[in-house]
């Protein structure tokens, strides 16, 4: 088994840390480690919408320029669209000789998107989850969990300093696990599109049309495989797919054996297969760097496209009733 790691030593984030971007994870990075003792600069551009969210909970805000300059380690924690640009445009020239440029995600060092001189240290720090649960676990007294990784030691001390950082936005008390920014990188590629984003949201809708063609009602075709969803995921999530099979009905386990495999079945599993080859081939980021350069036109019109289906009309009706004002 992988050896998790939970310590490190927090005294090696001495200097002043720049976290640029204060969207879902720069917030949480931000917030955690200035509440782990460590000095915060958010840097962010000029005019940004949350400058005025992060000075009101207590952070120096600045320029990405000032954020940069006079940092020990600078966490870009931008979008994966713009980090290229802003990297070139403001943190590059900026650097500070053997500062250490930090990632939370591999995409731009693996695609060769961003590339920091040769006297930087190049560090990865991925929490394992959505930035506002790494901020609230963390208030929590919890911690969410998270790989690190070095592509570039140029200190000879890269390894710990991502070690003390992820220490510092609080992983260590969830657990820490070493890896490569290509291994994180496509495991996470995989992983959002094969199961958690775009298998889930298929399998959701391929069910959900699947009973609304067949003359069901479409808010109990919605209940059924889409609200439902979460409560199951609630207890794999708690105690694996043993304790869920544990909660529901016998019938619900028996049709889950037999039925389970006839949807994700040896095609499926091709299929994902080829997904997975796309990643490696670096195909399916040429595609997708290709809309990026395209001011996202496919992703926009798939997003339209998405929230036209009958699925998302159905559902805002009905989460309307169950969730108070304000939630959606
Ligand atoms: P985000 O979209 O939530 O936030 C980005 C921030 O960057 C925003 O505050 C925005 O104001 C700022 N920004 C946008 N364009 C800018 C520009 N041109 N110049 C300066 N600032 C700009 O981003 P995110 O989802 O937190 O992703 C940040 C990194 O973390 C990415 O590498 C992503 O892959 C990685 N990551 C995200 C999650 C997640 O939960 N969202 C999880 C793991 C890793
Ligand atoms: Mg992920």
């Amino acid at each position: 088994m992988a050896t998790i790691l939970r310590d490190g030593d927090l005294s090696l984030l001495s200097g002043k840390v720049a976290v640029i971007g204060y969207g879902s994870q720069g917030h949480a990075h931000a917030l955690n480690l200035r509440d782990s003792g460590v000095q915060v600069a958010v840097g962010l551009r000029e005019g940004s919408p949350s400058g005025e969210e992060a000075k009101a909970a207590g952070l120096e805000v600045t320029s990405v320029t000032d954020a940069v300059k006079g940092a020990q380690l600078v966490s870009l924690l931008l979008p994966d669209q713009v980090q290229p640009q802003v990297f070139e445009d403001h943190v590059h020239a900026n650097l500070e000789p053997g500062a250490a440029v930090l990632f939370a995600h591999g995409f731009n060092i693996l695609y060769e998107r961003v590339k920091p001189a040769a006297g930087h240290d190049v560090i990865m720090v991925a929490p394992k989850g959505p930035g506002h649960i790494v901020r609230r676990l963390f208030t929590e007294g919890y911690g969410t969990p998270a790989l690190i990784a070095v592509e570039q030691d140029a200190s000879g001390n890269a390894r710990n300093l991502a070690l003390a950082y992820a220490v510092g936005i609080g992983a260590g008390r969830a657990g820490i696990l070493e890896t490569t920014f290509r291994e994180e990188t496509e495991t996470d590629l995989f992983g959002e599109q094969a199961v958690l984003c775009g298998g889930t949201a298929e399998l959701i809708r391929a069910g959900f049309e699947t009973l609304v063609a067949a003359g069901y009602q479409p808010e109990i075709a919605y209940y059924e495989c889409l609200h439902e969803l979460k409560l199951i995921v609630d207890l794999i999530y708690e105690g694996g797919l043993a304790h869920m099979r544990w909660s529901v009905s016998d019938t619900a386990e028996f049709g889950d054996y037999v039925s389970g495999p006839r949807v994700i079945d040896a095609t499926a599993r091709e299929r994902m297969q080829s997904i997975l080859g796309d990643i490696q081939s670096g195909a399916f980021a040429r595609e997708w760097v290709a809309d990026m350069d395209a001011d996202e036109t496919r992703l926009k019109s798939l997003r339209a496209e998405a929230a036209a289906t009958q699925l998302e009309t159905v559902g805002k009706e009905l989460r309307s009733l169950m969730h108070r004002a304000g939630e959606r």
